[in-house]
Protein backbone atom coordinates (compact mmCIF):
# COMPACT_ATOMS: atom_id res chain seq x y z
CA UNK A 1 0.00 0.00 0.00
CA UNK A 2 1.23 3.38 -0.85
CA UNK A 3 0.77 5.15 2.27
CA UNK A 4 2.32 2.41 4.81
CA UNK A 5 5.25 3.05 6.58
CA UNK A 6 5.43 -0.91 7.30
CA UNK A 7 4.56 -1.85 3.04
CA UNK A 8 8.11 1.08 2.71
CA UNK A 9 9.57 -1.03 5.38
CA UNK A 10 8.50 -4.74 4.38
CA UNK A 11 10.31 -3.09 0.95
CA UNK A 12 12.84 -1.97 1.78
CA UNK A 13 12.05 1.71 1.17
CA UNK A 14 12.63 2.36 4.36
CA UNK A 15 15.21 1.34 7.02
CA UNK A 16 14.80 -1.08 10.19
CA UNK A 17 16.51 -3.23 12.43
CA UNK A 18 15.46 -6.71 11.15
CA UNK A 19 15.44 -9.47 13.53
CA UNK A 20 13.43 -12.06 11.68
CA UNK A 21 12.42 -12.73 8.13
CA UNK A 22 10.42 -15.55 6.32
CA UNK A 23 8.07 -15.54 2.78
CA UNK A 24 5.66 -14.39 4.76
CA UNK A 25 6.11 -12.13 8.23
CA UNK A 26 8.68 -9.77 8.54
CA UNK A 27 10.12 -8.81 12.15
CA UNK A 28 12.52 -5.72 13.49
CA UNK A 29 12.61 -3.57 16.28
CA UNK A 30 10.07 -1.17 17.76
CA UNK A 31 11.66 2.79 16.87
CA UNK A 32 10.12 3.81 20.40
CA UNK A 33 10.08 0.56 22.64
CA UNK A 34 8.97 0.66 25.88
CA UNK A 35 11.34 -2.03 26.91
CA UNK A 36 14.57 -2.99 25.46
CA UNK A 37 13.96 -5.98 22.38
CA UNK A 38 10.39 -4.32 21.86
CA UNK A 39 9.64 -5.96 18.50
CA UNK A 40 7.05 -6.38 16.27
CA UNK A 41 5.92 -8.60 13.70
CA UNK A 42 4.27 -7.42 10.65
CA UNK A 43 2.99 -10.10 7.82
CA UNK A 44 4.46 -8.99 4.44
CA UNK A 45 0.59 -8.68 3.05
CA UNK A 46 -0.87 -5.74 3.61
CA UNK A 47 -4.18 -5.29 6.20
CA UNK A 48 -4.87 -2.42 8.23
CA UNK A 49 -5.53 -4.66 11.32
CA UNK A 50 -5.82 -7.98 12.73
CA UNK A 51 -9.70 -8.48 12.04
CA UNK A 52 -8.53 -7.50 7.78
CA UNK A 53 -5.68 -9.89 8.00
CA UNK A 54 -6.09 -13.55 7.01
CA UNK A 55 -6.63 -16.69 9.05
CA UNK A 56 -3.38 -17.70 7.57
CA UNK A 57 -1.32 -14.41 7.99
CA UNK A 58 -2.87 -14.41 11.80
CA UNK A 59 -1.17 -17.77 12.34
CA UNK A 60 1.90 -17.06 10.71
CA UNK A 61 2.03 -14.40 13.11
CA UNK A 62 1.44 -16.46 16.11
CA UNK A 63 3.87 -19.53 15.09
CA UNK A 64 6.64 -16.18 14.36
CA UNK A 65 6.00 -14.78 18.24
CA UNK A 66 6.46 -18.21 19.61
CA UNK A 67 9.91 -18.92 17.82
CA UNK A 68 11.30 -15.87 18.44
CA UNK A 69 10.18 -14.80 21.52
CA UNK A 70 12.39 -17.18 23.61
CA UNK A 71 15.87 -15.42 21.43
CA UNK A 72 14.60 -12.22 22.05
CA UNK A 73 13.95 -12.77 26.11
CA UNK A 74 17.44 -14.59 26.26
CA UNK A 75 19.03 -11.21 24.61
CA UNK A 76 17.26 -9.13 27.10
CA UNK A 77 17.75 -10.85 29.88
CA UNK A 78 14.32 -11.88 31.14
CA UNK A 79 11.40 -14.63 31.22
CA UNK A 80 8.30 -12.27 30.33
CA UNK A 81 6.73 -10.48 28.80
CA UNK A 82 3.78 -8.88 26.85
CA UNK A 83 2.23 -9.92 23.28
CA UNK A 84 -0.26 -7.55 22.25
CA UNK A 85 -2.01 -6.36 19.36
CA UNK A 86 -3.68 -3.07 18.95
CA UNK A 87 -6.88 -3.24 16.96
CA UNK A 88 -8.05 0.55 16.23
CA UNK A 89 -7.50 3.81 16.85
CA UNK A 90 -9.43 3.35 20.39
CA UNK A 91 -7.06 1.00 21.44
CA UNK A 92 -4.17 2.97 20.79
CA UNK A 93 -3.26 1.56 17.03
CA UNK A 94 -1.35 4.22 15.29
CA UNK A 95 0.30 2.17 12.46
CA UNK A 96 -2.74 0.72 10.37
CA UNK A 97 -1.03 -2.13 8.98
CA UNK A 98 -1.17 -4.90 10.99
CA UNK A 99 1.83 -5.56 14.00
CA UNK A 100 1.76 -7.56 17.08
CA UNK A 101 4.20 -6.96 19.72
CA UNK A 102 6.54 -8.70 21.87
CA UNK A 103 7.55 -6.73 24.38
CA UNK A 104 10.01 -7.88 27.14
CA UNK A 105 9.26 -7.16 30.68
CA UNK A 106 11.34 -6.64 33.61
CA UNK A 107 10.57 -6.59 37.53
CA UNK A 108 9.04 -2.57 38.45
CA UNK A 109 9.39 -1.38 35.04
CA UNK A 110 6.31 0.75 35.57
CA UNK A 111 4.12 -0.60 32.21
CA UNK A 112 1.70 -1.54 34.40
CA UNK A 113 -1.05 -2.75 30.88
CA UNK A 114 -4.16 -2.30 32.15
CA UNK A 115 -6.34 -0.55 35.05
CA UNK A 116 -8.68 -3.09 35.99
CA UNK A 117 -12.08 -1.74 37.49
CA UNK A 118 -13.96 -3.57 39.91
CA UNK A 119 -16.91 -1.30 39.39
CA UNK A 120 -17.57 -2.25 35.79
CA UNK A 121 -18.62 -6.20 36.42
CA UNK A 122 -21.89 -6.18 38.15
CA UNK A 123 -23.62 -7.23 35.07
CA UNK A 124 -21.32 -9.85 33.17
CA UNK A 125 -23.86 -12.31 32.74
CA UNK A 126 -26.12 -10.35 30.61
CA UNK A 127 -22.57 -9.15 28.95
CA UNK A 128 -21.58 -12.67 27.81
CA UNK A 129 -25.96 -13.38 27.16
CA UNK A 130 -25.74 -10.46 24.61
CA UNK A 131 -22.36 -11.90 22.91
CA UNK A 132 -23.29 -15.28 22.82
CA UNK A 133 -26.55 -14.09 20.83
CA UNK A 134 -24.37 -11.67 18.52
CA UNK A 135 -22.02 -14.11 17.68
CA UNK A 136 -25.05 -16.47 17.02
CA UNK A 137 -26.63 -14.44 14.55
P1 LIG B 1 0.64 0.72 17.43
O1 LIG B 1 0.37 1.77 18.46
O2 LIG B 1 0.24 -0.66 17.90
O3 LIG B 1 0.06 1.07 16.08
O4 LIG B 1 2.20 0.64 17.32
C1 LIG B 1 2.95 1.18 16.28
C2 LIG B 1 4.38 1.04 16.68
O5 LIG B 1 5.18 1.21 15.54
C3 LIG B 1 4.85 2.08 17.72
O6 LIG B 1 5.30 1.39 18.88
C4 LIG B 1 5.98 2.81 16.99
O7 LIG B 1 7.04 3.12 17.84
C5 LIG B 1 6.38 1.82 15.94
N1 LIG B 1 6.96 2.37 14.72
C6 LIG B 1 6.47 3.36 13.94
N2 LIG B 1 7.25 3.55 12.85
C7 LIG B 1 8.25 2.66 12.94
C8 LIG B 1 9.39 2.35 12.14
N3 LIG B 1 9.65 3.01 11.00
N4 LIG B 1 10.22 1.35 12.55
C9 LIG B 1 9.97 0.69 13.68
N5 LIG B 1 8.92 0.92 14.48
C10 LIG B 1 8.07 1.89 14.13
ZN1 LIG C 1 1.07 -1.83 4.84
Amino acid sequence: MDDCIFCKVIAGELPCQKVYEDDHVLAFLDIRPINPGHTLLVPKQHAANLLETSLEDAQRLMEVAKKIAPGILKTVGTESFNLAVNNGRSSGQVVFHTHMHIMPRFPADGYAAWQRQDDKHDDLASMAEKIRLQLAS
